[in-house]
């Protein structure tokens, strides 16, 4: 018999992309939704798959699957600033209380549990590059804090599950990851970029570009994501890419890319905006063997494809 995995939002950017590798690893996958950020035309091609169910649930509520479930992932959630700041409080719903429901379901079925958890969980770091064991910098009534400090409870729900309820559980912090899937008009600074470049409208600089981030292929993510779930870890351990970027290159490195005629104009930076972020990735190297291939011109070549073919 198959092992079977329930993955909430794999509707998702990510979650579309597990779904895929764990049908080409013969699981039966569950994919759980309910489809404000997610997307069927990223799981429409799965459709005719028998080892493949779609749920159209909100994962904030109770949630029932017949018979065993192997591993419980957890990914659902609005994951872009703009996103979380339009969907302020089913961010938080999603964290708090679907954690809640998504774990407890776990503990119900044996199974293994999987959190999706993230960078944000490191605020505006004070330390750069970001090793677990740095405690963050959030603020807790600021905008992003609708998505910060869910996964900062999400993080503490799974471990105040694992350590009274001994439910098998791992965590993973999730970096800036891109590629195909990712929604075309999420606001995240890989579609806008490479749109406006598309398009030959100017990019969108927030602030002086000065700030920084790290940015990951996803499929690099997937396959750290299943070393972690099969590793005797239980984390939380970081996955990204340390290829670490100033904002205003990479802009130009968009532009380059796409070969495109665009410029640049500046815009304000939104609030709370982190100055920068690097993972430490030195943990998933040791624990996981893992650390990124995809280099960020042929991961950003695969994403401009995808997206020409969208827009
Ligand atoms: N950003 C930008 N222009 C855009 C979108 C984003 O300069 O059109 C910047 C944003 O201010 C941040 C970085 O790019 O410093 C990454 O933003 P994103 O929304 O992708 O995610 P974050 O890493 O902040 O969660």
């Amino acid at each position: 018999m198959n092992k079977r995995v329930v993955i909430t939002g794999g509707a998702g950017f990510i979650g579309s992309h597990l779904c895929e590798y764990f049908l080409e690893k013969s699981y039966d996958v569950f994919c759980v939704d309910n489809l404000i950020t997610g997307s069927l035309d990223n799981i429409s091609h799965l459709f005719g798959i028998k080892e493949f169910v779609f749920m159209n649930h909100d994962i904030t509520n109770y949630i029932h699957v017949r018979g065993k479930i192997d591993y419980v992932l957890h990914f659902a959630s609005p994951a872009s600033p703009v996103d979380y700041l339009e969907h302020p409080i089913q961010t938080l719903k999603v964290g708090a209380l679907g954690t809640h429901k998504s774990i407890g379901f776990a503990k119900d079925k044996g199974a293994r549990y999987f959190l999706a958890s993230t960078s944000e969980v490191y605020g505006d770091p004070l330390v750069n590059p970001q090793p677990e064991t740095y405690w963050g910098n959030v603020n807790p009534v600021g905008p992003r804090s609708v998505y910060d400090e869910a996964k900062r409870f999400a993080e503490a729900m799974t471990m105040g599950y694992h350590r009274f309820h001994k439910v098998d559980v791992r965590i993973v912090r999730i970096f800036n990851t891109y590629g195909p899937r990712m929604r075309l008009n999420d606001g995240r600074v890989v579609p806008n970029f490479v749109m406006q470049a598309i398009h030959n409208e100017p990019l969108t600089v927030y602030g002086d570009g000065t700030q920084t981030r790290s940015f990951c292929y996803v499929s690099d993510l997937v396959e750290g994501i299943y070393r972690l779930l099969m590793s005797d870890s239980t984390g939380p351990v970081n996955l990204g890419n340390p290829d670490e970027w100033k904002i205003i290159d990479f802009a130009n490195l968009i532009l380059r890319l796409a070969a495109s005629k665009s410029g640049i104009v500046y815009k304000s930076l939104p609030q709370d905006d982190p100055k920068m972020r690097r993972p430490d990735i030195t943990l998933a190297r040791k624990l996981l063997n893992w650390e990124p291939r995809v280099k960020i011109d042929e991961g950003l070549t695969k994403t401009l494809d995808y997206f020409m073919k969208k827009k």
